[in-house]
Protein backbone atom coordinates (compact mmCIF):
# COMPACT_ATOMS: atom_id res chain seq x y z
CA UNK A 1 0.00 0.00 0.00
CA UNK A 2 2.81 2.18 0.82
CA UNK A 3 4.61 1.82 -2.38
CA UNK A 4 2.56 4.53 -3.88
CA UNK A 5 3.28 8.04 -3.57
CA UNK A 6 -0.05 9.30 -3.34
CA UNK A 7 -0.93 6.34 -0.17
CA UNK A 8 1.73 7.98 1.50
CA UNK A 9 0.72 11.30 1.00
CA UNK A 10 -2.61 10.82 1.61
CA UNK A 11 -1.53 9.06 5.13
CA UNK A 12 0.36 11.99 6.43
CA UNK A 13 -2.16 14.45 5.28
CA UNK A 14 -4.99 12.48 7.44
CA UNK A 15 -2.40 12.32 10.32
CA UNK A 16 -1.69 16.11 10.05
CA UNK A 17 -5.39 16.49 9.82
CA UNK A 18 -6.13 14.01 12.95
CA UNK A 19 -3.36 15.62 15.06
CA UNK A 20 -4.96 18.96 13.77
CA UNK A 21 -8.57 18.37 15.26
CA UNK A 22 -7.36 16.16 18.57
CA UNK A 23 -5.74 19.48 19.55
CA UNK A 24 -8.62 21.22 18.45
CA UNK A 25 -11.22 19.31 20.26
CA UNK A 26 -8.54 19.32 23.35
CA UNK A 27 -8.39 22.96 23.48
CA UNK A 28 -12.00 23.41 23.28
CA UNK A 29 -12.70 20.57 26.25
CA UNK A 30 -9.69 22.62 27.88
CA UNK A 31 -11.14 25.84 27.98
CA UNK A 32 -15.19 25.31 27.37
CA UNK A 33 -15.35 24.99 31.29
CA UNK A 34 -12.97 28.50 31.94
CA UNK A 35 -15.12 30.24 29.05
CA UNK A 36 -18.67 29.06 30.93
CA UNK A 37 -16.70 30.06 34.47
CA UNK A 38 -15.86 33.81 32.95
CA UNK A 39 -18.85 34.13 31.31
CA UNK A 40 -20.85 32.73 34.24
CA UNK A 41 -18.42 35.45 36.47
CA UNK A 42 -18.83 38.29 34.39
CA UNK A 43 -22.77 38.27 33.99
CA UNK A 44 -22.69 38.41 37.79
CA UNK A 45 -19.80 41.10 38.43
CA UNK A 46 -22.18 43.31 40.38
CA UNK A 47 -24.50 40.78 41.72
CA UNK A 48 -23.15 41.20 45.25
CA UNK A 49 -22.32 45.11 45.02
CA UNK A 50 -26.27 45.29 44.10
CA UNK A 51 -27.12 43.58 47.40
CA UNK A 52 -24.69 45.21 49.42
CA UNK A 53 -26.04 48.20 47.97
CA UNK A 54 -29.67 47.92 48.80
CA UNK A 55 -29.63 45.70 51.99
CA UNK A 56 -27.77 46.64 55.39
CA UNK A 57 -26.46 43.61 56.08
CA UNK A 58 -23.50 44.23 58.77
CA UNK A 59 -23.82 47.09 61.45
CA UNK A 60 -21.15 47.24 64.33
CA UNK A 61 -20.17 43.74 63.10
CA UNK A 62 -23.64 42.56 63.94
CA UNK A 63 -25.23 40.43 61.29
CA UNK A 64 -28.71 41.94 60.18
CA UNK A 65 -30.37 38.86 60.27
CA UNK A 66 -33.78 39.69 58.52
CA UNK A 67 -32.30 41.60 55.45
CA UNK A 68 -30.11 38.11 54.93
CA UNK A 69 -33.03 35.92 55.42
CA UNK A 70 -35.08 37.77 52.17
CA UNK A 71 -31.91 38.13 50.19
CA UNK A 72 -31.32 34.43 50.31
CA UNK A 73 -35.08 33.77 50.01
CA UNK A 74 -34.78 36.36 46.29
CA UNK A 75 -31.73 34.39 45.32
CA UNK A 76 -33.06 31.39 46.16
CA UNK A 77 -36.21 31.39 43.83
CA UNK A 78 -33.73 33.23 41.01
CA UNK A 79 -31.04 31.11 40.88
CA UNK A 80 -30.72 28.41 43.34
CA UNK A 81 -27.11 27.36 42.40
CA UNK A 82 -26.07 30.48 43.93
CA UNK A 83 -24.91 30.43 47.87
CA UNK A 84 -24.56 33.48 49.89
CA UNK A 85 -21.83 34.27 52.11
CA UNK A 86 -21.46 37.01 54.76
CA UNK A 87 -17.63 37.14 55.79
CA UNK A 88 -15.95 39.62 58.57
CA UNK A 89 -12.72 41.26 57.23
CA UNK A 90 -10.34 38.10 58.08
CA UNK A 91 -12.76 35.56 55.68
CA UNK A 92 -14.63 34.22 58.87
CA UNK A 93 -17.71 32.90 58.21
CA UNK A 94 -20.67 34.98 59.74
CA UNK A 95 -23.48 33.74 58.24
CA UNK A 96 -24.55 31.74 55.10
CA UNK A 97 -27.49 30.52 53.33
CA UNK A 98 -26.53 27.29 52.82
CA UNK A 99 -27.28 24.16 55.49
CA UNK A 100 -25.28 24.04 58.58
CA UNK A 101 -24.29 20.57 57.76
CA UNK A 102 -23.02 21.58 54.39
CA UNK A 103 -20.19 23.86 55.09
CA UNK A 104 -16.89 22.15 55.30
CA UNK A 105 -14.65 25.51 55.40
CA UNK A 106 -15.73 28.14 58.42
CA UNK A 107 -13.50 30.85 56.65
CA UNK A 108 -11.80 31.53 53.35
CA UNK A 109 -8.96 32.86 51.62
CA UNK A 110 -9.35 36.88 51.18
CA UNK A 111 -7.04 37.27 48.25
CA UNK A 112 -9.11 36.26 45.30
CA UNK A 113 -11.87 38.30 46.66
CA UNK A 114 -9.23 41.50 47.19
CA UNK A 115 -8.37 40.47 43.59
CA UNK A 116 -11.81 40.47 42.12
CA UNK A 117 -12.59 44.49 43.92
CA UNK A 118 -9.81 45.79 42.75
CA UNK A 119 -11.55 45.77 39.15
CA UNK A 120 -8.04 44.82 37.42
CA UNK A 121 -8.85 41.53 36.71
CA UNK A 122 -8.59 38.58 34.80
CA UNK A 123 -11.34 36.64 34.47
CA UNK A 124 -12.63 34.22 35.76
CA UNK A 125 -11.14 34.30 38.94
CA UNK A 126 -11.97 31.40 41.41
CA UNK A 127 -12.55 31.64 45.18
CA UNK A 128 -12.75 28.89 47.99
CA UNK A 129 -16.54 27.36 48.11
CA UNK A 130 -17.35 26.68 51.47
CA UNK A 131 -19.17 23.63 50.75
CA UNK A 132 -16.11 21.96 49.42
CA UNK A 133 -13.15 21.68 51.01
CA UNK A 134 -11.24 20.99 47.74
CA UNK A 135 -12.79 22.61 44.64
CA UNK A 136 -12.53 26.59 44.25
CA UNK A 137 -15.59 28.25 42.26
CA UNK A 138 -16.24 31.64 40.87
CA UNK A 139 -18.00 34.05 42.48
CA UNK A 140 -19.04 37.69 43.21
CA UNK A 141 -18.43 39.30 46.50
CA UNK A 142 -18.70 43.05 47.78
CA UNK A 143 -17.06 44.74 50.70
CA UNK A 144 -19.61 46.08 53.18
CA UNK A 145 -18.49 49.30 55.21
CA UNK A 146 -20.36 51.83 57.76
CA UNK A 147 -21.27 55.07 57.17
CA UNK A 148 -18.10 56.34 57.61
CA UNK A 149 -16.19 53.79 55.83
CA UNK A 150 -15.04 51.65 57.77
CA UNK A 151 -14.93 48.01 56.42
CA UNK A 152 -16.99 45.60 58.14
CA UNK A 153 -16.46 42.63 56.36
CA UNK A 154 -17.97 41.20 52.53
CA UNK A 155 -20.75 39.51 50.68
CA UNK A 156 -19.23 36.51 49.11
CA UNK A 157 -21.48 35.04 46.36
CA UNK A 158 -20.24 31.84 45.03
CA UNK A 159 -21.58 31.44 41.60
CA UNK A 160 -22.23 27.42 41.64
CA UNK A 161 -22.29 25.88 37.82
CA UNK A 162 -22.64 23.06 36.29
CA UNK A 163 -19.49 21.38 37.47
CA UNK A 164 -18.58 18.41 35.05
CA UNK A 165 -17.15 15.35 36.47
CA UNK A 166 -15.46 13.78 32.79
CA UNK A 167 -14.76 14.87 29.17
CA UNK A 168 -17.69 12.49 28.55
CA UNK A 169 -19.64 13.98 30.84
CA UNK A 170 -18.99 17.50 28.99
CA UNK A 171 -19.88 15.98 25.91
CA UNK A 172 -22.75 14.79 26.91
CA UNK A 173 -24.27 17.88 27.99
CA UNK A 174 -22.76 20.31 25.77
CA UNK A 175 -24.58 20.63 22.97
CA UNK A 176 -22.37 23.27 21.09
CA UNK A 177 -19.56 21.03 21.65
CA UNK A 178 -20.92 18.14 20.51
CA UNK A 179 -21.97 20.37 17.16
CA UNK A 180 -17.81 21.51 17.01
CA UNK A 181 -16.93 17.82 17.30
CA UNK A 182 -19.29 16.83 14.51
CA UNK A 183 -17.99 19.55 12.48
CA UNK A 184 -14.32 18.72 12.68
CA UNK A 185 -15.28 15.15 11.99
CA UNK A 186 -16.90 16.21 8.95
CA UNK A 187 -14.12 18.37 7.49
CA UNK A 188 -11.55 15.73 8.18
CA UNK A 189 -13.21 13.66 5.92
CA UNK A 190 -14.07 16.20 2.92
CA UNK A 191 -10.69 17.22 3.33
CA UNK A 192 -9.32 14.00 3.40
CA UNK A 193 -11.58 12.72 0.37
CA UNK A 194 -10.49 16.22 -1.41
CA UNK A 195 -6.54 15.02 -0.57
CA UNK A 196 -7.54 11.69 -1.98
CA UNK A 197 -8.25 13.06 -5.37
CA UNK A 198 -5.18 15.80 -6.05
CA UNK A 199 -2.71 13.81 -4.55
CA UNK A 200 -3.99 10.91 -7.26
CA UNK A 201 -4.24 13.43 -9.83
CA UNK A 202 -0.80 14.89 -8.49
CA UNK A 203 0.77 11.81 -8.59
CA UNK A 204 -0.44 10.07 -11.80
CA UNK A 205 2.04 11.99 -13.69
CA UNK A 206 5.20 11.12 -11.35
CA UNK A 207 3.91 7.59 -11.75
CA UNK A 208 3.90 7.97 -15.67
CA UNK A 209 7.54 8.92 -15.40
CA UNK A 210 8.49 6.11 -13.09
CA UNK A 211 6.79 3.94 -15.60
CA UNK A 212 8.83 5.34 -18.23
CA UNK A 213 11.91 5.08 -16.62
CA UNK A 214 11.36 1.46 -15.54
CA UNK A 215 10.63 0.90 -19.31
CA UNK A 216 13.98 2.60 -20.12
CA UNK A 217 15.72 0.57 -17.87
CA UNK A 218 14.07 -3.19 -19.20
CA UNK A 219 15.05 -2.00 -22.78
CA UNK A 220 18.88 -1.91 -21.87
CA UNK A 221 19.41 1.63 -22.18
CA UNK A 222 18.27 1.16 -25.85
CA UNK A 223 14.65 2.48 -26.59
CA UNK A 224 14.08 6.51 -25.70
CA UNK A 225 10.84 6.74 -23.29
CA UNK A 226 7.50 8.05 -24.99
CA UNK A 227 6.08 10.71 -22.42
CA UNK A 228 2.34 11.78 -22.86
CA UNK A 229 2.06 14.92 -24.80
CA UNK A 230 2.13 16.66 -21.29
CA UNK A 231 6.04 16.50 -21.30
CA UNK A 232 6.16 18.14 -24.63
CA UNK A 233 9.19 20.56 -23.56
CA UNK A 234 6.73 23.59 -22.74
CA UNK A 235 7.34 25.36 -19.72
CA UNK A 236 5.28 23.53 -16.75
CA UNK A 237 5.84 22.47 -13.13
CA UNK A 238 8.90 20.96 -11.48
CA UNK A 239 6.81 17.34 -12.84
CA UNK A 240 6.96 18.63 -15.92
CA UNK A 241 10.52 19.53 -16.39
CA UNK A 242 11.36 17.03 -14.58
CA UNK A 243 9.87 14.46 -17.55
CA UNK A 244 11.65 16.87 -20.49
CA UNK A 245 14.88 16.48 -18.45
CA UNK A 246 14.48 12.75 -17.88
CA UNK A 247 13.59 12.67 -21.89
CA UNK A 248 16.46 14.54 -22.84
CA UNK A 249 18.55 12.37 -20.64
CA UNK A 250 17.38 9.47 -21.82
CA UNK A 251 18.56 10.57 -25.27
CA UNK A 252 21.94 11.34 -24.57
CA UNK A 253 22.53 8.01 -22.72
CA UNK A 254 21.54 6.25 -25.84
CA UNK A 255 23.73 8.17 -27.78
CA UNK A 256 26.42 7.57 -25.56
CA UNK A 257 25.76 3.91 -25.71
CA UNK A 258 25.88 3.81 -29.28
CA UNK A 259 29.04 5.69 -29.32
CA UNK A 260 30.49 3.35 -26.48
CA UNK A 261 29.24 0.15 -28.41
CA UNK A 262 30.91 1.85 -31.80
CA UNK A 263 33.74 2.85 -30.41
CA UNK A 264 34.32 -0.41 -28.70
CA UNK A 265 33.60 -2.23 -32.11
CA UNK A 266 36.46 -0.21 -33.88
CA UNK A 267 39.06 -0.35 -31.03
CA UNK A 268 38.92 -3.96 -31.18
CA UNK A 269 38.80 -4.14 -34.67
CA UNK A 270 42.11 -2.01 -34.40
CA UNK A 271 43.52 -4.50 -32.31
CA UNK A 272 42.95 -7.05 -34.42
CA UNK A 273 44.40 -4.91 -37.74
CA UNK A 274 47.71 -3.36 -35.85
CA UNK A 275 48.45 -7.02 -34.59
CA UNK A 276 47.62 -8.42 -38.13
CA UNK A 277 49.60 -5.66 -39.74
CA UNK A 278 52.85 -5.98 -37.05
CA UNK A 279 52.92 -9.53 -37.13
CA UNK A 280 53.44 -10.10 -41.25
CA UNK A 281 56.33 -7.75 -41.29
CA UNK A 282 57.63 -8.68 -37.92
CA UNK A 283 57.52 -12.43 -39.19
CA UNK A 284 59.14 -11.96 -42.44
CA UNK A 285 62.15 -10.00 -40.89
CA UNK A 286 62.63 -12.94 -38.55
CA UNK A 287 62.62 -15.38 -41.03
CA UNK A 288 65.19 -13.47 -42.88
CA UNK A 289 67.54 -13.36 -39.80
CA UNK A 290 67.11 -16.93 -39.15
CA UNK A 291 67.84 -17.88 -42.50
CA UNK A 292 71.35 -15.56 -42.38
CA UNK A 293 71.95 -16.79 -38.63
CA UNK A 294 71.79 -20.21 -39.20
CA UNK A 295 73.10 -20.98 -42.75
CA UNK A 296 76.02 -17.81 -43.00
CA UNK A 297 78.06 -20.48 -43.87
CA UNK A 298 76.23 -21.74 -46.95
CA UNK A 299 75.22 -18.76 -48.52
CA UNK A 300 76.90 -16.24 -50.67
CA UNK A 301 77.87 -12.38 -49.95
CA UNK A 302 75.25 -11.29 -52.56
CA UNK A 303 73.06 -13.18 -50.95
CA UNK A 304 73.94 -12.26 -47.40
CA UNK A 305 73.28 -8.51 -48.67
CA UNK A 306 70.06 -8.90 -50.35
CA UNK A 307 68.66 -10.69 -47.35
CA UNK A 308 69.84 -8.06 -45.19
CA UNK A 309 68.25 -5.78 -47.24
CA UNK A 310 65.32 -7.34 -47.40
CA UNK A 311 65.15 -7.56 -43.18
CA UNK A 312 66.16 -3.94 -43.14
CA UNK A 313 62.63 -3.10 -45.52
CA UNK A 314 60.61 -5.07 -42.98
CA UNK A 315 62.35 -3.56 -39.92
CA UNK A 316 61.39 0.01 -42.00
CA UNK A 317 57.98 -0.96 -42.51
CA UNK A 318 57.50 -2.22 -39.08
CA UNK A 319 58.87 1.34 -37.94
CA UNK A 320 56.85 3.53 -40.11
CA UNK A 321 53.77 1.40 -39.02
CA UNK A 322 54.19 1.99 -35.31
CA UNK A 323 55.46 5.69 -35.86
CA UNK A 324 52.21 6.64 -38.32
CA UNK A 325 50.01 4.64 -35.62
CA UNK A 326 51.20 6.28 -32.19
CA UNK A 327 51.04 9.89 -34.40
CA UNK A 328 47.48 8.81 -35.24
CA UNK A 329 46.35 7.78 -31.58
CA UNK A 330 48.71 11.15 -30.58
CA UNK A 331 46.31 12.77 -32.83
CA UNK A 332 42.82 11.54 -31.77
CA UNK A 333 43.04 12.29 -28.14
CA UNK A 334 40.80 15.14 -27.17
CA UNK A 335 43.37 17.51 -26.03
CA UNK A 336 45.63 17.36 -28.97
CA UNK A 337 47.42 20.28 -29.12
CA UNK A 338 47.64 22.79 -32.08
CA UNK A 339 50.15 25.22 -32.88
CA UNK A 340 48.26 27.77 -35.00
CA UNK A 341 50.36 30.54 -36.52
CA UNK A 342 49.89 32.22 -40.06
CA UNK A 343 51.82 31.56 -42.74
CA UNK A 344 51.99 31.35 -46.64
CA UNK A 345 50.23 28.33 -47.77
CA UNK A 346 51.42 29.17 -51.57
CA UNK A 347 55.35 28.57 -50.33
CA UNK A 348 54.23 25.88 -48.20
CA UNK A 349 53.42 23.47 -51.00
CA UNK A 350 55.97 25.14 -52.92
CA UNK A 351 58.35 23.81 -50.97
CA UNK A 352 56.93 20.76 -50.79
CA UNK A 353 56.33 20.09 -54.28
CA UNK A 354 59.95 20.69 -54.52
CA UNK A 355 60.52 18.04 -52.07
CA UNK A 356 59.15 15.51 -54.33
CA UNK A 357 60.34 16.77 -57.67
CA UNK A 358 62.91 14.35 -57.83
CA UNK A 359 60.74 11.08 -56.79
CA UNK A 360 58.08 11.95 -59.62
CA UNK A 361 60.61 12.18 -61.87
CA UNK A 362 61.85 8.82 -61.25
CA UNK A 363 58.75 7.23 -62.05
CA UNK A 364 58.36 9.73 -64.67
CA UNK A 365 55.50 11.62 -63.31
CA UNK A 366 55.26 15.21 -64.44
CA UNK A 367 54.51 17.11 -60.94
CA UNK A 368 53.14 20.68 -61.59
CA UNK A 369 51.83 23.24 -58.98
CA UNK A 370 49.46 26.14 -60.03
CA UNK A 371 49.66 28.87 -57.63
CA UNK A 372 48.30 32.46 -57.81
CA UNK A 373 51.24 35.06 -57.62
CA UNK A 374 49.59 36.49 -54.87
CA UNK A 375 50.40 34.63 -51.56
CA UNK A 376 47.49 33.62 -49.28
CA UNK A 377 48.26 32.86 -45.58
CA UNK A 378 46.49 30.33 -43.57
CA UNK A 379 46.12 29.97 -39.66
CA UNK A 380 46.93 26.65 -39.41
CA UNK A 381 49.57 24.61 -37.56
CA UNK A 382 52.12 24.29 -40.37
CA UNK A 383 53.92 21.11 -39.31
CA UNK A 384 50.56 19.21 -39.57
CA UNK A 385 49.36 21.28 -42.96
CA UNK A 386 53.08 20.02 -43.97
CA UNK A 387 52.22 15.84 -42.95
CA UNK A 388 49.13 16.45 -45.05
CA UNK A 389 50.56 17.42 -48.31
CA UNK A 390 53.27 14.53 -48.21
CA UNK A 391 50.56 11.97 -47.14
CA UNK A 392 48.89 13.30 -50.41
CA UNK A 393 51.19 14.04 -52.92
CA UNK A 394 53.25 10.90 -51.95
CA UNK A 395 49.84 8.41 -52.16
CA UNK A 396 49.58 10.38 -55.80
CA UNK A 397 53.03 9.31 -56.65
CA UNK A 398 52.19 5.70 -55.91
CA UNK A 399 48.89 5.39 -57.23
CA UNK A 400 49.81 7.01 -60.69
CA UNK A 401 51.57 4.61 -63.57
CA UNK A 402 54.67 5.94 -65.02
CA UNK A 403 53.79 8.85 -68.10
CA UNK A 404 50.48 10.46 -66.02
CA UNK A 405 50.31 13.83 -63.83
CA UNK A 406 50.14 15.26 -60.58
CA UNK A 407 48.82 18.44 -60.54
CA UNK A 408 48.53 20.80 -56.60
CA UNK A 409 46.31 24.05 -57.30
CA UNK A 410 45.35 26.51 -54.71
CA UNK A 411 42.67 28.99 -55.21
CA UNK A 412 42.02 31.85 -52.60
CA UNK A 413 38.71 32.82 -52.08
CA UNK A 414 35.76 33.92 -49.48
CA UNK A 415 35.86 30.86 -47.43
CA UNK A 416 39.50 30.97 -47.24
CA UNK A 417 42.42 29.07 -48.79
CA UNK A 418 41.40 25.54 -51.31
CA UNK A 419 44.25 23.30 -51.81
CA UNK A 420 43.71 20.29 -54.03
CA UNK A 421 45.90 17.32 -55.60
CA UNK A 422 44.89 15.68 -58.73
CA UNK A 423 46.53 12.64 -60.31
CA UNK A 424 45.92 10.95 -63.65
CA UNK A 425 46.04 7.76 -61.09
CA UNK A 426 44.14 4.64 -61.62
CA UNK A 427 41.75 6.12 -59.35
CA UNK A 428 39.80 4.29 -56.16
CA UNK A 429 36.61 2.03 -57.15
CA UNK A 430 32.98 3.59 -56.16
CA UNK A 431 32.37 0.83 -53.32
CA UNK A 432 35.60 1.97 -51.96
CA UNK A 433 35.52 5.62 -51.78
CA UNK A 434 33.21 5.90 -48.56
CA UNK A 435 36.08 3.87 -46.87
CA UNK A 436 39.19 4.87 -47.61
CA UNK A 437 39.77 7.35 -44.69
CA UNK A 438 39.34 4.84 -42.10
CA UNK A 439 42.29 3.20 -40.34
CA UNK A 440 44.14 0.50 -42.09
CA UNK A 441 41.58 0.50 -45.11
CA UNK A 442 43.11 -0.35 -48.55
CA UNK A 443 41.83 -0.62 -51.56
CA UNK A 444 42.05 -4.36 -52.51
CA UNK A 445 44.42 -4.13 -55.26
CA UNK A 446 47.13 -2.36 -53.54
CA UNK A 447 46.91 -4.38 -50.43
CA UNK A 448 50.31 -6.14 -51.63
CA UNK A 449 52.22 -2.74 -52.26
CA UNK A 450 53.91 -0.30 -50.25
CA UNK A 451 51.84 1.42 -47.23
CA UNK A 452 50.02 1.19 -43.79
CA UNK A 453 47.21 2.48 -44.83
CA UNK A 454 46.77 5.09 -42.37
CA UNK A 455 47.92 8.08 -43.99
CA UNK A 456 44.64 9.00 -45.48
CA UNK A 457 43.13 8.15 -41.67
CA UNK A 458 45.96 10.66 -40.35
CA UNK A 459 44.97 13.03 -42.49
CA UNK A 460 41.72 13.59 -42.24
CA UNK A 461 42.43 13.27 -38.36
CA UNK A 462 44.54 16.82 -38.97
CA UNK A 463 42.00 18.56 -41.05
CA UNK A 464 39.51 17.77 -38.43
CA UNK A 465 41.33 19.06 -35.93
CA UNK A 466 41.29 22.32 -38.14
CA UNK A 467 37.62 22.49 -37.94
CA UNK A 468 37.61 21.78 -41.70
CA UNK A 469 36.73 18.30 -43.75
CA UNK A 470 39.34 16.68 -46.42
CA UNK A 471 37.11 15.79 -49.99
CA UNK A 472 38.07 13.25 -52.41
CA UNK A 473 36.68 12.76 -55.44
CA UNK A 474 37.63 9.78 -58.02
CA UNK A 475 37.21 8.16 -61.56
CA UNK A 476 38.96 4.74 -62.15
CA UNK A 477 41.18 5.20 -64.21
CA UNK A 478 41.29 8.58 -64.76
CA UNK A 479 42.40 9.98 -61.95
CA UNK A 480 41.85 11.12 -58.07
CA UNK A 481 41.42 14.64 -56.56
CA UNK A 482 41.72 15.59 -52.82
CA UNK A 483 41.28 18.64 -51.82
CA UNK A 484 40.84 20.56 -48.18
CA UNK A 485 40.06 23.99 -47.06
CA UNK A 486 41.93 26.50 -44.60
CA UNK A 487 40.68 29.15 -43.11
CA UNK A 488 42.34 32.38 -44.31
CA UNK A 489 44.74 33.71 -41.85
CA UNK A 490 43.52 37.73 -40.66
CA UNK A 491 46.66 39.46 -41.84
CA UNK A 492 46.07 42.87 -40.06
CA UNK A 493 45.20 41.62 -36.74
CA UNK A 494 48.58 39.45 -36.49
CA UNK A 495 50.20 42.60 -37.22
CA UNK A 496 48.42 44.81 -35.01
P1 LIG B 1 48.45 3.71 -47.90
O1 LIG B 1 49.56 3.70 -46.95
O2 LIG B 1 47.95 2.34 -48.27
O3 LIG B 1 48.64 4.59 -49.06
P2 LIG B 1 46.46 5.62 -47.23
O4 LIG B 1 45.61 5.77 -46.00
O5 LIG B 1 47.30 6.77 -47.56
O6 LIG B 1 47.24 4.28 -47.05
O7 LIG B 1 45.47 5.33 -48.41
C1 LIG B 1 44.45 4.38 -48.27
C2 LIG B 1 44.12 3.74 -49.58
O8 LIG B 1 43.47 4.66 -50.45
C3 LIG B 1 45.30 3.30 -50.33
O9 LIG B 1 45.72 2.00 -49.96
C4 LIG B 1 44.80 3.30 -51.74
O10 LIG B 1 44.15 2.10 -52.05
C5 LIG B 1 43.79 4.43 -51.77
N1 LIG B 1 44.38 5.68 -52.31
C6 LIG B 1 44.85 6.71 -51.61
N2 LIG B 1 45.26 7.70 -52.43
C7 LIG B 1 45.01 7.28 -53.69
C8 LIG B 1 45.23 7.84 -54.99
N3 LIG B 1 45.75 9.05 -55.15
N4 LIG B 1 44.85 7.11 -56.07
C9 LIG B 1 44.30 5.89 -55.92
N5 LIG B 1 44.08 5.31 -54.73
C10 LIG B 1 44.46 5.98 -53.64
Amino acid sequence: MFRHLSNKLIVILFGLLLMLSLAFIGFAVWSTPMFLQELNQKLNLTLAQNIVKEKNLLSNHKVNRQALQSVFMGLMVVNPLIEVYLVDNTGKLLAYSAPAGAIKRDRINLAPVKSFLTGNRHLPILGNDPRDAKRDKVFSAAAIRDSNGNLQGYLYVVLGGQAYDSVVDMLQSSYMLRLWIGAIVVSLLIAGLAGFVLFRHLTRRVQTLALGMEQFKQSDFQHSIQLPARFDGRPGDEIDQLGVTFREMSERIIQQVKQLQHSDTSRRELVANVSHDLRTPLASLQGYLETLALKAEQLSEEEKQRYINIAYQHSERLRKLISELFELSTLENQDARLHFEPFSMSELIQDVSQKFQLHAQEKNLVLTTHIPAQPAFVSADIGLIQRVLENLIENAIKYTPAGGQIGISLVHGNNGVATSISDTGQGIPESDLPHIFERFYRVDKHRDEDGTGLGLAIAKRIIQLHNSSIDVASRPDSGTTFSFRLPSADLTQQHA
